[in-house]
This record gives C-alpha cells, structure tokens and sequence, in this order.
C-alpha cells in the first residue's frame, strides 16, 4: 500500500518515497471505517459526551414569555420622557414565575423582578436604580436616556420553537444537556458505545506490580491506551500482555475480534518482527502494514479481522501515542458518530530551534505557554520515540512539514494542542 506518486523531496530519505503521507492515511482510514451502530435513549444527564443519532427540534420557544433581565419597572417605551422626568403610577409587582394578568395602560409601569413576566402594555424596564420612588404615592418618576425595549428577554431569543437546535452527529456538551434540559427535552436517542479491545505483545514485556526480569521493561503502552480510550469515553477490555508465541497470538486475535468493535495492538509491526503477527493477521483477515511518511510511529497495521477494525500500532511508547491520536482516535470518533474528526490547528511562534530530517512529517512534541502575554511553543527537549517523559510534558504536538530541515527560533509553526483531541 504505497503511494509512488508523492513528488520527491531533495534530501528525502528513500523509505519515505514509498510511505504513505499523514493525511492520505487518515483520508483512507475513515473511507473504509465501520459506521456508528445501533442507538438507544438515554436520560440526558447519561447522554453527556454521547453523540446524537437523531437531529433535535426545540418544541417550546426559549424563553417560553418575555420577561425582565433586570430586577425594577415594566413601562411602555413610549413613556419615556425626551425631556424632564415622568411620573408613572405603580400597578402591581411581578415575581419570577408569578405573573400578574394586568395590562400597563399609558402612565403605569409595574414593579418586576428578574425573570418575571413581562405584563401587556410593557415593553422595557427602568432599572431600580435609575428611578426615584414615591412610597406615598406609589410611584416612580424616570428621566431621559432610557431606550424603548431595554432590559427585556424576548420570548424565544435563545431557542425558538421549531428551530432545529441539534443536528446529528453532535457530541453533547455540558451545555448540549443545559439547552435540552430548557427545551423540556428528558431523554435523547443516541449512538451505543462502541467497544475497544486492546493488547501489548513482546516477550519482553512485564505488568506492573511484577518484578523485573532481566531485559525485561514495564508495559506502559496499556496504561496510555487506557487513559486515551477512557478520554474518549468507549468501553474497552485490556487483554493484558500476549507473549511472542504462535498460538497464544492466534488464540488472542480469535477471541478480541469477536469481543469488540475495534482491536487495538500495540508491537510487533516493525519490518521482520514477530512475523507471526502477520502471518496471523494476513490468515484470519484483511490487513495492510503500512509505511507512513512519518516520525515518530512509521509502521502501522490497519485493516479488518471480520467485523471487527484493527489497528497494530507500533511498540515504542512515543509512536504508539502519536499514531493513536492522529489514525485511531479519528476513526474511533467517527465510529462513535462524530463528523468533524479533523485534528485542529493552532499557529504559534517557536521559542527554541527544532531539528529534523528531510521527508517525513514530524510529530515533535511541545509546549504551549504565554511569555510575556504572547501565546508560544517550544520543544520538550529529547524527542526519541522511547522518550514517553516528552509526551508527559507536552501540551501538544508540533507538526513539521516533511520538507522542512530546521526550524530556527523565533519560526511560526503548526500546532495541535493536545486539549483540542479529545
Ligand atoms: P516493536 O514495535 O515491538 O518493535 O517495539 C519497539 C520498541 O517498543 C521496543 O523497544 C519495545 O520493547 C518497546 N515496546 C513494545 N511494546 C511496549 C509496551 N507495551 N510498553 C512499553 N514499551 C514497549
Ligand atoms: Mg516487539
């Protein structure tokens, strides 16, 4: 699955002539990807972060009536006063949630607090610190200045009735439930959640909680695929640590690809590894080992083991983070029903000059702060793929373009911060 008609770069090392670009891969991952499955109706308060199957159409105006914004006089626009004061009779006083079924004739007003109901006749209110009041004579004089319709939330404002406020596809927010919880909307049909299995495989692998081994490493590809898959709330089984061995890899394939909707594995993809992956996978279903015109995270397994979606990320803990949020959380996005699973961009300027080879895409990894009021980026420093502390520092990614050599100080450079990933 090579793309040889990429242009050549000058300088480009050969490997990355024959790679897939970023973009193409993504393009090709989403084309063939499975979409969102069944829904179910949820309470809005368990919908949070689920993602609408159905469009939804408010049923009330938002507000339902015209009411005050402020606490302090219903009046008619036109009695205000172009010049001198006026004088306006006290009708009644209007609550919040009490509305009082008086009309304001000229040379009334009504007192009215916050949220109360507009009454007919009245279309702005005088803040209560802008009137005098006479307690005697139960009325308020206003002066000039004041604009007809102030301080009035009109009937339907936010939401009118009709409208359609959500269309499918949208991932609810905290202010998703707020909106339909004010258009009286209990329940909401949304897509069920799609189920991740993963697995590490190396016999050089140890669970946390064990002792070391010689040349042994701890697995931590589980515990940063744990915390992405948490991130995007699906539901995942951890199948642990496969040992490098035929049939314990046969058997783990065989049981995650009828478990789960998607299989996640990270190792052993590397050209000439573990070739009994491979074997595995080109038997039981249809998967390309891809070369990407990337850094860090080049080999990547992507494909279908029956109805189930594979991706075979690459063992270094680096790789198999970058290739899981630029391949795998856009196709899980997608899976889940979301639309726009682009990655979003910032441009900043970089503090420190970066380094890199001709003709692949760089993922460097860096920081986001403010100096000196301007919003900037720098490097974490070492950027090997085994260098997990660079992840665990950084905020986002820098993408340098695969042409690019060095980047000097000062540079303006693309970026994708990581709180825009999830
Ligand atoms: P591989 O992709 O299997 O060739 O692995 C590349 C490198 O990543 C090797 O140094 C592995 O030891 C390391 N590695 C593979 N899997 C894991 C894991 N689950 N956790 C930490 N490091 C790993
Ligand atoms: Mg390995």
């Amino acid at each position: 699955m090579s793309d040889k008609n990429s242009p050549p770069l000058p300088g480009c090392d050969e490997l990355a002539l024959h790679s897939l670009q970023v973009e193409q891969a993504r393009n090709k991952i989403l084309e063939s990807i499975n979409p969102p499955g069944n829904v179910e109706h949820l309470a809005i308060r368990e919908a949070l972060n689920r993602v609408l199957a159905d469009s939804i159409k408010s049923i009330i105006d938002v507000p339902s009536h015209t009411n005050s914004a402020m606490d302090g006089y219903a009046v008619s626009g036109t009695d205000i006063p172009a010049t001198g004061t006026k004088k306006l009779a006290i009708a009644g006083t209007i609550m919040a949630g009490k509305p009082l079924g008086i009309h304001i004739a000229t040379g009334e007003c009504a007192r009215i607090m916050t949220g109360g109901k507009m009454p007919t006749g009245a279309d702005t209110v005088i803040m209560q610190e802008h009137v005098q009041r006479n307690d005697t004579e139960k009325t308020i004089s206003i002066s000039p200045g004041h604009h007809a319709k102030q301080n009035v939330r009109q009937a339907g404002e936010d939401l009118a009735r009709g409208d359609v406020v959500f269309q499918p596809g949208t991932r609810l927010t905290p202010a998703d439930l707020g909106m339909l919880a004010s258009m009286g909307v209990a329940e909401v049909s949304v897509f069920k959640r799609i189920k991740v299995i993963f697995f590490s495989t190396g016999d050089e692998l140890c669970n946390v909680g064990q002792s070391l081994k010689d040349g042994q490493i701890y697995d931590s590809n589980r515990y940063t695929l744990y915390g992405m898959l948490r991130r995007l709330d699906v539901d995942f089984i951890d199948m642990g640590v496969i040992p490098d061995q035929r049939e314990r890899v046969e058997e783990a394939f065989q049981r995650a690809t009828t478990e789960a909707d998607v299989l996640v594995t990270t190792g052993g993809v590397s050209v000439g590894e573990a070739d009994f992956v491979k074997e595995t996978l080109e038997k039981l279903g249809e998967v390309g080992f891809w070369k990407i015109a990337m850094k860090p995270g080049r080999p990547l397994a992507f494909g279908r083991v029956g109805h189930c979606q594979f991706f075979g990320l690459p063992g270094n803990p680096v790789s198999a983070m970058v290739t899981f949020y630029q391949f795998v959380q856009p196709a899980l996005l997608r899976m889940m029903g979301i639309d726009d699973v682009a990655p979003k961009y910032l441009y900043l300027r970089c503090e420190t000059t970066l380094k890199k080879r001709i003709g692949r895409l760089e993922f460097q990894r860096g920081i986001i702060s403010n100096t000196n009021g301007e919003t900037v980026v720098r490097s974490t420093g070492a950027q090997g793929s085994g260098i997990l502390s660079s992840m665990g520092k950084a905020n986002c990614f820098i993408e340098l373009p695969a042409e690019k050599e060095t980047i000097k100080a000062g540079e303006w450079v693309k970026v994708q911060p990581f709180a825009g990933m999830i």
